[in-house]
């Protein structure tokens, strides 16, 4: 039997409403801190995100890190998290975030939780067997320093007011490429859809000083294929550290990946980071295009606002499921939901959109389209970590992300229309759908 939308519709299974989120005070001062620390881990490591990868790693190319952006006002609060790390999958969600809760007091609504999906940081685990040991050790260590960083920011908070500013990229592509026989591949397909928009949230203390920044990005962290044992935050974290250098160390640029299940860099899956006779290799040449492009929109932003609202809220959905390796559901298959969580969160006139699965772009253009705050960041790979979430449309035409979904035809709609009702929710207003 095929699901119908409607009635996975009204099977909302938790829905979580912070009780600060309504009719939030303008006048009341928003405080912000930041903290980031070292996650580089200190012996060799499974890296994650290639299954066939076997090898332990055997170097550290740049540093991995945790970034964490925490806000105040009143009584409400907001953690932003951006982990140098492929995912928090096998459990490991509810392992870093009971601990955050019990440490640190923090309800699972009022934080994003996120990885910027590299491909070349250690498999977190919390199962020797099945990984690593010393990726059980990593996973601990993980546990205290995103603790410590999340304790730090808290405590390092000041008066910001905030500016926003957009920009475009091209360091990622859609990768589903049709070859003559119809076939959809792991590729390279530059008329296929990509939000390129690179959204820079830039905040300044009173009196001017920067107090840092994120931004908002979507594509895979994959340059780096499986034949790379040496550690790296891929495109991404060379991103965010070049920005933080050229700003002398004095300010955090923290990512949030957006709905990039079907980018990638224009360069991937390459062997390593090839230097020989004056070759750029191409993870920091696509870094530091993201970064130049992040640090234009930064330069271009000319109005701070203060006393921005905060607010946040999560809901889990359940969607309807298929089997992994398959297209379609059966006539007549029974199968479980498959439980999604959405976190929204505004500052001000900028909401933020948390979903724990890989979601495909035109999904998440479309919850940027029909959202009602004046912009939107998608931040995927945020609050636990499911599959694929691609719109119906692609399941005719297949490929990996089709193949591997745990999600049937028609659950990226119904995740668009309820992620736009947590939107309007938390905007106070009507949705029009
Ligand atoms: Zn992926």
């Amino acid at each position: 039997m095929k699901a119908s939308g409607i009635l996975w519709v009204s099977l909302i299974l938790i829905c979580i409403v912070s009780p600060t989120t309504v009719n939030g005070n303008d006048l009341e001062i928003l405080s912000m801190g930041t903290a980031r620390l070292d996650i580089t881990p200190d012996e060799p490591v499974r890296l994650a995100g290639y299954g066939s990868r076997k090898e332990m790693s055997t170097g550290i190319h740049d540093k991995l890190y945790v970034r964490v952006v925490a806000f105040e006002q009143g009584k409400k609060r907001l953690v932003l998290v951006s982990t140098e790390n492929l995912g928090f999958y096998s459990g490991t969600y509810p392992y870093m975030l009971d601990a955050i809760k019990a440490e640190l007091g923090i309800a699972p609504e009022e934080i994003l939780l996120s990885a910027i999906h590299t491909h070349s940081a250690p498999t977190l685990t919390l199962d020797a067997e099945k990984v690593h040991p010393n990726n059980v050790r990593y996973t601990e260590f993980l546990q205290g320093r995103i603790i410590e960083a999340v304790r730090t920011a808290m405590g390092d908070r000041r008066p910001v007011s905030v500016g926003v500013g957009t920009g475009s990229c091209a360091a990622g592509v859609n990768r589903r490429e049709e070859r003559p026989n119809g076939t959809i591949v792991l590729g390279r397909n530059p008329q296929g859809p990509h939000d390129k928009e690179v959204l820079v949230m830039s905040f300044k203390e009173t009196g001017g000083k920067s107090r840092g920044l994120l931004y908002n990005y979507a594509t895979h962290a994959t340059s780096l294929g499986g034949a790379n044992l040496q550690v790296s935050g891929d495109l991404i974290g060379i991103a965010s550290n070049l920005l933080e250098s050229w700003q002398q160390g004095s300010t955090l640029a923290a990512a949030f990946i957006g709905a990039s299940g079907d980018i990638d860099p224009w360069y991937r899956v390459l062997p390593g980071f090839k230097t020989e006779n004056g070759w750029i290799p191409e993870t920091e040449l696509l870094g530091r295009l993201l970064a130049v492009e992040v640090a234009h929109v930064l330069e271009g932003i000319d109005t701070y606002r203060g006393g921005a609202t905060l607010g946040s809220m999560s809901r889990t959905i359940l969607l309807p499921g298929k089997k992994r390796g398959t297209r379609f559901v059966e006539e007549g298959e029974e199968l479980p939901p498959v439980p999604l969580r959405l976190s929204a969160a505004r500052i001000g006139e900028i909401g933020i959109l948390g979903i724990d699965a890989e979601v495909l772009t035109e999904v998440g253009l479309a919850i940027k389209q029909g959202s009602p705050f004046a912009h939107t960041l998608i931040v995927t790979h945020c609050n636990g970590a499911q599959g694929y979430l691609p719109p119906k449309h692609l399941y005719k035409e297949g490929g990996y992300e089709i193949d591997t979904s745990p999600f049937a035809p028609g659950a990226g709609e119904i995740a668009v229309k309820e992620a736009l009702n947590l939107l309007y929710d938390l905007a106070g207003s009507q949705s029009p759908q």
